[in-house]
């Protein structure tokens, strides 16, 4: 494997986003839609919502929620989405740190390929974090990825080989989600490689691209499993 170009992603690749963030966001999120007329104390919506992920990772949360435990006073539609924008748009603090080992992959990686960020989410949540982590500097380009808008990591990855003239196989992405780094990024013919960690643990592989090339439970092991 000839690899000249890294794709990160940041949430739960790069650092602890479950760990650091997820559990505050689920509160926040099953706070608002109570108040917003969901029919569930903050106990069971928190353990509800728990067993959605478990069980129905690749549904929408939210939706599950309210069509669960019902909504008085409002349109259940509305609550939902409440929910789910509560949840993906947040101010990050700025303490928010990478994971152990981090720093230095980047280092190191960067003296010997070229780095990009591909992340998905609310950009402006994403800018944020990029910038309390510091991490700007490694990388030739971050992609920032609006799904609202539809947009795919996917797109990302077709406009950076066609901008930089990699040929699919000189890449790997790396990230904790099979339906998106890896799956998408195989579609492709890029290399990929699986972290095992944060909220998406429990999705199993659906079709042969979600199935991963190399599989790791820590970023700081990337290099020697990878052979990099
Ligand atoms: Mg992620």
């Amino acid at each position: 494997m000839k690899i000249k170009a890294i794709f990160f992603d940041l949430d739960d690749t790069l650092f602890d986003t479950y760990g650091q963030l997820v559990e505050s966001a689920i509160r926040d999120s099953c706070q608002v839609m109570i108040q917003a007329g969901l029919k569930a104390n903050m106990e069971s919506c928190i353990e509800k919502r728990h067993s959605f992920y478990l069980n129905v990772p690749r549904k929408n949360l939210y939706q599950e929620l309210v069509t669960h435990f019902g909504v008085s006073n409002n349109d259940p539609e509305s609550v939902a989405e409440i929910g789910q924008k509560a949840f993906f748009e947040r101010e990050i603090e700025p303490t928010i740190s990478l994971f152990s080992g981090a720093k230095n992959l980047l280092e190191d990686l960067e003296a010997k390929y070229h780095l990009f960020l591909v992340t998905a989410g609310d950009t402006n949540t994403q800018k944020q974090k990029v910038k309390h982590l510091g991490i700007e500097k490694f990388f030739r380009q971050i992609y920032y990825v609006d799904v609202r808008t539809g947009q795919t990591k996917k797109d990302a990855f077709t406009k950076a080989l066609s901008e930089y003239y990699y040929k699919p196989k000189e890449c790997l992405s790396v990230g904790n989600r099979i339906d998106h780094e890896i799956a998408e990024a195989k579609e492709l013919g890029m290399h990929t490689c699986y972290i095992k960690h944060g909220q998406y643990v429990y999705l199993s592989p659906k079709r042969p691209e979600e199935i991963p090339d190399f599989t790791i439970d820590k970023i700081r092991d990337l290099m020697t499993t990878c052979r990099l």
